[in-house]
């Protein structure tokens, strides 16, 4: 088991505490970005502020889940100062330095590319993809509670798409006495979702069936629940769209015609952010260990 590594976490949201946790109590020398609204006192924790960082130490890099923004800025709930990635940052790093971030994007690629750094997107990885359902789906479950006044045992439910986050919500809501039918497109998944005793339909024919639904959760990140779809439902009809910004519903139309459409982000971390924190920190220290 590899410790004393030099890991710098540059930002982060409640989920961090977690993961700083995991690390400090496996013997990682932690050094905090982000994070001068809070203090920590086991003294293998350093809070920097970002001119008190020496990069040529560091082993490894945590960026936030959102990773940066496209100019290099990096969320930070615990701080008052703005934080930043830059390249020239990264260039002062040794050589086997890795840059773990949830998600990536233009810049991120770019400035890790150009200093020929490695970078790890946890949130690509299926095994952090599938525990993250886990949170999501039990989140999708309390908003569905509250957004209706009907039980969700009996309730008509629609899942829309079969992939990590989709199978999960389909199995919980059809745990719960949900009447559950999951909309997908791959002879492979009607297979699976009949042995799930689940009803399905092709995902490009879910307008025919839409009018009986009482719940519509969309877990596909593309344009799909469109005024096609939107017209067809009845007006107490409640969506609940999962997929990353912008989302596959038109939310404006849904407005205009007086359903209730719902872009239901971050769920994990909102509402359990120390399981969230626990399956990032878990990942993150056994590829550190790897
Ligand atoms: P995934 O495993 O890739 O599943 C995506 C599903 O969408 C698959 O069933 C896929 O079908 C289907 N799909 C993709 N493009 C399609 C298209 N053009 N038409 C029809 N179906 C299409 O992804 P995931 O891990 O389940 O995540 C789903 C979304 O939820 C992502 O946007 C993810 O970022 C987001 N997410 C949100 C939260 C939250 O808190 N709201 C939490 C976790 C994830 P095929 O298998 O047939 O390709």
């Amino acid at each position: 088991m590899k410790s004393g590594l030099n890991i710098l976490i540059l930002g982060g949201d409640n989920r961090y505490l977690e993961v700083i946790n995991i690390l400090a109590s496996n013997n990682m020398n932690i050094f905090l970005n982000g994070f001068n609204k809070l203090s920590f006192e086991d003294p293998s924790i350093h809070n920097l502020e970002t001119s008190e960082i020496d990069f040529s130490i560091m082993d490894a890099i945590l960026l936030p889940a959102s990773g940066t923004d496209k100019d290099g800025e990096i969320e930070a709930t615990y701080s008052n100062t703005s934080i930043r990635l830059t390249e020239k940052q990264l260039q002062q790093t040794p050589d086997h330095c890795t840059i773990y971030t949830g998600i990536s994007n233009d810049f991120l690629d770019k400035i890790t590319h150009s200093s020929n750094r490695k970078m790890v997107r946890l949130f690509a990885r299926n095994d952090i993809a599938i525990y993250n359902s886990i949170p999501t789906a039990e989140a999708t479950l309390k908003i569905a509670i509250e957004e209706t006044d009907v039980t969700i045992h009996g309730s008509e439910v629609l899942v829309i798409g079969f992939g990590r986050v989709g199978i999960t919500v389909a199995r919980l809501f059809a745990a719960l006495g949900a009447k559950v039918t999951v909309a997908a497109r791959k002879s492979e998944h009607f297979a699976r979702i009949a042995e799930m005793g689940l009803k399905s339909i092709e995902t490009s024919r879910v307008e025919n069936i839409v009018t009986n639904m009482d719940i519509c959760i969309n877990t596909v990140p593309h344009s799909i629940i469109g005024p096609k779809i939107i017209d067809q439902m009845k007006s107490s009809s409640l969506i609940i769209d999962l997929a990353s910004k912008p989302g596959g519903t038109d939310f404006d139309y849904a407005n205009e015609k007086g359903i209730k459409a719902i872009h239901a982000l971050g769920l994990p971390g909102k509402t359990a952010p120390r399981t969230a924190g626990e399956i990032i920190g878990g990942v993150f220290l056994e590829l550190l260990q790897a």
